[in-house]
């Protein structure tokens, strides 16, 4: 099945693109390497919908891998961010927007007491494990199979997103040295985290966890799992760190923490908080955080953290977050679950939705999803079609069976009437792929 043709501009933009930019892209999920096809270039968005270059519009189930948690160019949002821009773009130098932002995440998630702002999940996660190697002067971490967090040296191993799609056990340019320190377990496997304690008496820096994990599909953990963490490293004078990038102020006010109360050391946030901009933060303990630089010894900067533009935005979004918003999205989730689930279900297609909060993804398998070797074990040939045929009928969704769907509060009834109508044909489509011919 060729899709190259459905999007001449697109198409065209790609070629030009993949002269300058490496695969075409600047992130690899976008290049539709799981699929297959031309990569859309996207031109506008508004509310739920995005416009590619070939004019045509999509209901949006990505909403940018998450930040979009209000749907695109929300006027409150695009006005706090014309206003920002217009004061100036950067100044390196303290402003009082960071400091609202900052006091905002310390007021909706208790136990972040001081907040450092950085630029990416990346960045955030990789300055945490900093941290926590620079508190308990110790060395390895540990990580679990399918968590991605972010494509720092140290935890690019079996992660997920990207890297589950490309099915890349871990990835060159990685050395013995930056792994080595990092014991990769399998997710929800509480015996594997004590075994690891065992193992390495008094070496363990942190345990790092995707609060509830999106990137190997969402594979949320099972009940005392987070809890069992939080025990395991206080016993062992190890800091457990609860990484919500993705979870954070997307399932609720206080994100993952709001819905499981188990209270982390050290956190990790960006996408929503940035509103559509590139910030994010790490944060936690008082004692933790006054090791930092120049509070303390562990060093950590940025040229762009805290930027003003950026805070404005992500403050703007959350200000805009309350209960009724978290309600509406929550809602979204639900009905597009339920359609998602009956278009499946009337064509016989084995599947699982697996939830977390308003984050969703759909398995191609009858078995619960608990960990990453279950994940692969999906037929994910079929999301293929499945995906295409979405597609074609204008629903955008993620390009990979390995990735969270997110919804917003902008996905009104007409949006959801649209994604109704995309799906007969896309569970048709899913139902009749064998998996030949389809790439690895
Ligand atoms: N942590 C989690 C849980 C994520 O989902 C992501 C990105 O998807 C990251 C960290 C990395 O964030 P960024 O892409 O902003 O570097």
């Amino acid at each position: 099945m060729s899709y190259s043709y459905e999007a001449p501009v697109s198409q065209a933009l790609f070629d030009r693109a993949s002269v300058v930019t490496p695969g075409g892209v600047n992130s690899p999920v976008r290049a539709f390497r799981a699929v297959g096809g031309t990569p859309r270039f996207m031109v506008s968005g508004d509310g739920p919908y995005l416009t590619d270059a070939d004019g045509r519009e999509y209901v949006d189930l990505v909403c940018s891998w998450g930040p979009m948690i209000l749907g695109h160019s929300r006027p409150e949002v695009i006005e706090a961010v014309q206003a920002a821009v217009a004061r100036g773009t950067s100044f390196g130098t303290p402003g009082e927007g960071e400091v609202a932002l900052a006091e905002e995440i310390v007021g909706r998630v208790a136990p972040v007491e001081q907040v450092r702002l950085v630029s990416s999940g990346t960045e955030a996660t990789m300055s945490a494990i900093r941290l926590a190697r620079g508190f308990t002067g110790r060395a390895k971490i540990v990580k679990f199979a399918g968590c991605y967090h972010g494509h720092v040296d140290a935890l690019l191993a079996a992660a997920g997103s990207g890297v589950a799609t490309f099915g890349l056990p871990d990835t060159p340019g990685v050395t013995g040295a930056q792994a080595g320190d990092t014991v990769v377990l399998p997710y929800n496997d509480l015996q594997a985290v004590q075994d690891a304690f065992a193992a390495h008496p008094g070496e363990i820096a942190c345990v790092i966890t995707e609060a509830s994990p999106g990137n190997m599909g969402v594979v949320p953990p099972r009940e005392g799992f987070n809890a069992g963490l939080k025990e395991l490293c206080a016993a062992n004078g190890a800091l457990y760190i609860s990484d919500e990038v993705m979870t954070g102020f997307r399932t609720s006010k206080a994100g993952w923490y709001g819905i499981d109360g188990v209270a982390p050391d050290l956190m990790t946030f960006g996408k929503v908080m940035g509103g559509g901009f590139p910030a994010a933060a790490f944060g936690g303990r008082a004692d933790v955080m006054a090791h930092l630089a120049p509070a303390g010894p562990v060093y950590q900067a940025g040229t762009l953290s805290g930027n003003p533009v950026a805070t404005a935005a992500g403050l703007a979004q959350l200000r805009l977050l309350d209960d009724a918003a978290y309600a509406k999205v929550d809602a979204v989730s639900a009905e597009i679950r339920g359609l998602v689930s009956d278009a499946l279900g009337k064509e016989g297609v084995a599947h699982r939705l697996q939830t977390a909060g308003n984050m969703f993804s759909v398995f191609f398998t009858s078995d619960e999803v608990r960990d990453y070797e279950d994940a692969k074990r999906q037929e994910a040939f079929r999301f293929t079609g499945f995906f295409h045929s979405m597609l074609a009928d204008g629903v955008y969704l993620p390009p990979s069976a390995f990735e969270s769907w997110f919804v917003s509060t902008a996905h009104d009834d007409r949006a959801i009437e649209r994604v109704a109508a995309a799906l007969p044909a896309a569970a048709r489509a899913a139902a009749e792929a064998t998996g030949e011919g389809v790439r690895a």
